[in-house]
């Protein structure tokens, strides 16, 4: 420091220039220095901390009202939103870009965050049915954008006061839901269906390797899952330090997807023999593509029948009900009488869904997406664990000199991330609020009844055929074969005699030129007839062949024109359009 040369001001003075920099109403006095003015700048565009008619963030959002609208397509417009959906920037070009000096124009700036949106899918339009995307609905976006103009944190109480209810209300809700003792569960909101994975990984490792969270994870405990889990896994056991060799995969059924739970007893039978531990066991509740849901009470009884070694803890049983979980709504719904009035053809599939989410009770953990079958705002995922206290005690740190407990609910001593966003846990507790359990059977079940509708189409035409029938979640998969072709009769070839692996392999390449073709037309703003095209997408093999259980053949699988309709715009008209354009791109491909 070179203290000779600074002039120490008279202390009487320093005091008197930095008053005269201001007006008596606090802007920045003409004769100010720079910074000051463009403090009075921005506190005159930051949100009003008091009530009144001059808020800058009430009349930007009463702007936005406008921009949102043009955002959006005229009605019956293509499922993306602005003029153009083509990609504005070149990689990694894009990143060649420096901080303006100047400071920006705050109606300029917004301008430019409307352009990001150009192009984006528009979840809500009726055509857009290419995965579990929902658009969100109206009480959970004000929710969570509350959260950001309060800037709620729940890491702890302190600055979370009673916004803490909606996480602490979700366990209750949710631990309703599931069977078990509300007050007793707890729950975290985290980063998706992939945080719920890592955190059902960890309680495992936590809990069955005592002394890991000082010394490290020094012994190769087993994640067990399906062959048909989430790739999820991969993160979940290579960022606690467990190394994705850990995994340990159950067979699945050719048919059902579902584990094997045969072939899970003779996996713990031989880890038992050789004093394995195994840390986790994750039955997933509802797989993306086929909606398969593991047999989780038979895998409980066949669990506890194989403790792990001692000096171990018990393993954990985290169920990945990330995409599945909103079908425990009909868990307890009266199929006697039933009031929401669904048809008879689907009443049975959703018997059968909430029966087998009735067995989530015997979860330890469960992960829920609301963002999914939610329709939520994104990060609003939700790990729920059965037994509060055991979790929180096994995973608690101790406090710290900076943050002082002022309410009983203090997260950030067992959470893996310090402060959190509101966000999630607003749009989660304002959703399960504002659909209650009719609201969210009704939107369920209607989409179902949406999806036998499309099955039904699919039949009326011969050169297509519905490969997932059984299945029984919200998604349609699906092959259209050349005119002509007897759809039914060539794809049961094609799934079960090794003898029609060429043909298979031809029709696949068809099935993924037809799913290209489809997808350049969405974002090209394709129009036929007049009318624009559906925004669907397809599956690079959702299942093997029969003569190819194993996987060891990469070719042989079955790959399928994927419909997944999930929002409430959805009409028949629509259905009937989708499979149109999907003749009308076949007619394409095949013609060059
Ligand atoms: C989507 C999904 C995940 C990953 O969830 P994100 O919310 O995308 O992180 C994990 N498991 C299953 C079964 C999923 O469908």
């Amino acid at each position: 420091m070179k203290k000779s040369t600074v002039q120490l001001t008279p202390a009487h003075v320093e005091p008197k220039v930095y008053e005269d920099h201001w007006n008596t109403d606090g802007s920045a006095h003409v004769k100010a220095p720079k910074w000051a003015k463009y403090q009075s700048i921005t506190a005159s565009e930051f949100p009003s901390p008091f009530r009144g008619k001059t808020d800058p963030l009430a009349h930007q959002i009463g702007k936005f009202v406008e921009r949102i609208d043009m955002l959006r397509p005229e009605k019956d417009g293509p499922a993306y939103l602005g003029k153009n959906a083509a990609l504005s920037y070149t990689y990694p070009d894009v990143k060649n870009v420096a901080i303006n000096q100047k400071m920006g124009d705050l109606d300029t700036v917004l301008d430019e965050v409307v352009e990001l949106f150009e192009g984006l899918p528009n979840w809500g339009s009726p055509l857009a049915m290419c995965n579990v995307i929902p658009q969100s609905n109206t009480a959970a976006i004000i929710a969570s954008m509350l959260s950001q103009v309060f800037s709620a944190n729940i890491l702890e109480g302190e600055y979370a006061q009673n916004v803490h209810k909606a996480e602490l209300e979700t366990a209750g809700m949710i631990g309703n839901l599931f069977g078990w003792d509300p007050v007793k569960a707890g729950a975290i909101y985290t980063w998706g269906g992939g945080g719920c994975w890592t955190y059902g990984t960890k309680y495992g490792l936590t809990r069955v390797l005592p002394n890991s969270r000082t010394k490290g994870v020094r012994t190769d405990a087993k994640v067990i899952c399906s062959q048909q889990a989430h790739f999820v896994q991969l993160n979940a056991t290579d960022w606690t330090g467990l190394g994705s060799d850990n995994i340990v995969h159950v067979r699945t059924d050719p048919d059902t997807n579902q584990m094997d739970v045969e072939h899970l007893e003779e996996i713990l039978k031989g880890f038992k023999a050789d004093g394995t531990p195994v840390a986790t066991i994750v039955c997933t509740m509802g797989t993306t593509d086929a909606s398969a849901i593991d047999p989780i009470r038979k895998v409980r009884e066949v669990m506890d029948r194989y403790p792990n070694p001692k000096g171990y803890g018990k393993t954990v049983l985290y169920a990945d009900a990330v995409v599945g979980w909103s079908w425990v709504y009909f868990a307890t719904y009266d199929f006697e009488n039933n009031p929401l009035e669904f048809s008879d053809r689907i009443l049975p599939i959703l018997k059968q869904n909430g029966d087998a989410m009735k067995d989530l009770m015997v979860a330890d953990a469960v992960g829920i997406d609301f963002h999914k079958v939610g329709w939520s705002p994104y990060v609003s995922s939700c790990f729920v664990y059965k037994d509060a206290e055991e979790f929180e005690n096994l995973h608690r740190w101790g406090g710290d000199s900076y943050l002082q407990v002022r309410t009983p609910y203090n997260p950030m001593y067992h959470t893996l991330e310090v402060s959190r966003t509101a966000s999630g846990s607003l749009a989660g507790w304002t959703t399960l609020k504002y659909f209650g359990m009719e609201g969210m059977q009704a939107i369920l079940g209607g989409i179902l009844e949406t999806k036998y509708y499309l099955y039904d189409l699919i039949k009326t035409h011969p050169e297509m055929i519905c490969v997932n029938p059984d299945d029984t979640g919200l998604i349609t998969l699906f092959r259209a074969y050349p005119e002509g072709v007897d759809a039914a009769a060539q794809y049961k070839k094609e799934l079960n005699d090794e003898s029609a692996r060429d043909d298979l392999i031809k029709h696949n390449k068809l099935t993924h030129a037809i799913g290209d073709k489809l997808y350049e037309w969405f974002r090209a703003g394709k129009k036929i007839d007049g009318k624009y095209t559906p925004y669907m997408s397809f599956s690079t093999g959702f299942r093997n062949t029969r003569y190819n259980i194993d996987g060891t053949d990469p070719d042989a699988v079955i790959y399928a024109l994927k419909a997944f309709p999930m929002n409430v715009f959805v009409t028949p008209e629509i259905m009937k359009w989708a499979l149109h354009c999907v003749n009308a791109a076949k007619a394409e491909v095949l013609k060059s």
